[in-house]
């Protein structure tokens, strides 16, 4: 089931003396998820994600605009007639049923021509326990569960009526580093096995960029960037997404192009064919550095930390705007930590410049490989 917001706005009224300014929570949100995809919704607390989901499910009302399922104008349908599975990170399960009674109970509401019989309901509960592998697990209460299970649980009665759009609100939050990881494989699975269009709010960058087939990066209720995660991990728009995606997080610096130079302190770092001169912000992802012993970027070394595969250098320079300067290379590549500098040559495609005041991302010719992906 294709998913389109066009203009979609929400304001909260003020509850602060001080300020009588709604609260604009979303901010003419449009963007389409195309039908079987898993969007991750991303973006800092605050940013507007659940209220983005609250609009899609129907538990908020938008102040404008218009949510569509398929070509279905469903913004002011109620939520039980919208056809979404809901699953929030507190699991919300009830605490006096089974496992198996908790799968069925959304079953129990369906009336009409959809209302099933009782062997019907525990058919169709037993194979969506399967599907989330919990089959074993009918007739235990919630508290016998570990929390990756009842998180299963909740999925699965959210799956149990097969819902067009299933909506997963931060749902591994409450689950250890090592669950986090296996659950979110496993979201995966269930999603593709299921076709159903899936929207993930996380606040986890990691998270969403791993398993999801678009992601949408929000900031203060606007939708900042949408497209595959390596894409806009490649191509940011502006600083906000440049420096919300990557770990570790990209370098930025205060830069100048002069004479078609780009210049970082006294430092002419790189060639930028067509560009005015101007002061930058200069953005290099941790990979974009090559050691290099005349290389034109010149930093003071603090140390070198070996971890397996990569090596991280961590420098420092008076143009960076990050504490520390992290780059990762080769482990292979050899730095002499008896000196205090080490020079770097930069992977242009690797280095994103945006406008001072704007912080716009500024495309400058050199930076092809980033271009041509657009
Ligand atoms: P988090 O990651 O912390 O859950 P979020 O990105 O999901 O954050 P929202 O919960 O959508 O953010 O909130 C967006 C903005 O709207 C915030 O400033 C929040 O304080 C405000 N907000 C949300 N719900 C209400 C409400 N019912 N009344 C007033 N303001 C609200």
């Amino acid at each position: 089931m294709k998913i389109v917001l066009q203009n979609l706005t929400k304001t909260f009224p003020s509850r602060n003396k001080k300020n009588r300014a709604d609260v604009i929570a979303v901010n003419d949100c449009t963007f389409e998820i195309p039908d079987g995809r898993l969007i991750g919704l991303l973006g800092p607390s605050g940013c507007g994600k659940s209220t983005t989901l609250n609009l899609i499910c129907g538990l908020l009302k938008p102040t404008s605009g218009k949510i569509y399922f398929g070509d279905d104008d469903v913004t002011t349908l109620a939520p039980e007639h919208r056809g979404v599975g809901l699953v929030f990170q507190n699991y919300a399960l009830y605490p006096h049923m089974t496992v198996k009674q908790n799968i069925i109970f959304p079953l129990e509401n369906l009336k009409g021509e959809k209302k099933l019989t009782k062997q019907q309901m525990e058919e169709h509960a037993l194979e969506t326990a399967k599907l989330v592998q919990i089959e074993e697990l009918m007739e235990r209460r919630p508290s016998e569960l570990s929390g990756g299970q009842q998180q299963r649980v909740a999925i699965a009665r959210a799956l149990v009526k097969m819902p067009r759009v299933l909506l997963l609100d931060e749902p591994l939050s409450n689950l250890d580093a090592r669950l986090r990881l296996q659950t979110r494989e496993e979201l995966r699975r269930i999603q593709k096995e299921t076709g159903i269009t899936t929207i993930f709010v996380t606040h986890d960058q990691d998270e969403a960029m791993s398993i999801s087939d678009m992601i949408v990066v929000m900031n203060e209720g606007v939708v900042q960037q949408i497209g595959k995660p390596q894409d806009v991990y490649d191509n940011p728009v502006n600083l906000f997404v440049a420096r919300f995606l990557g770990t570790p997080p990209i370098n930025v610096f205060e830069g100048k192009i002069y004479g078609n130079t780009l210049y970082i302190g006294e430092n002419a770092v790189l060639t930028t064919q067509g560009l005015s001169d101007m002061d930058v912000y200069v953005g290099i992802r941790p990979e974009g550095f090559i050691p290099e012993e005349n290389g034109p970027f010149v930093c003071r070394l603090n140390r070198v930390e070996v971890t397996g595969r990569d090596s991280s250098v961590i420098s420092t320079h008076t143009c960076s705007l990050n504490g520390t300067i992290r780059s990762i290379i080769n482990s292979d590549c050899v730095i002499n930590t008896e000196t205090d500098t080490v020079r770097f040559s930069l992977k242009p495609h690797k280095v994103c410049l945006f406008h001072k005041e704007t912080k716009e991302r500024i495309y400058f010719s050199g930076n092809e490989s980033t271009q041509r992906r657009q």
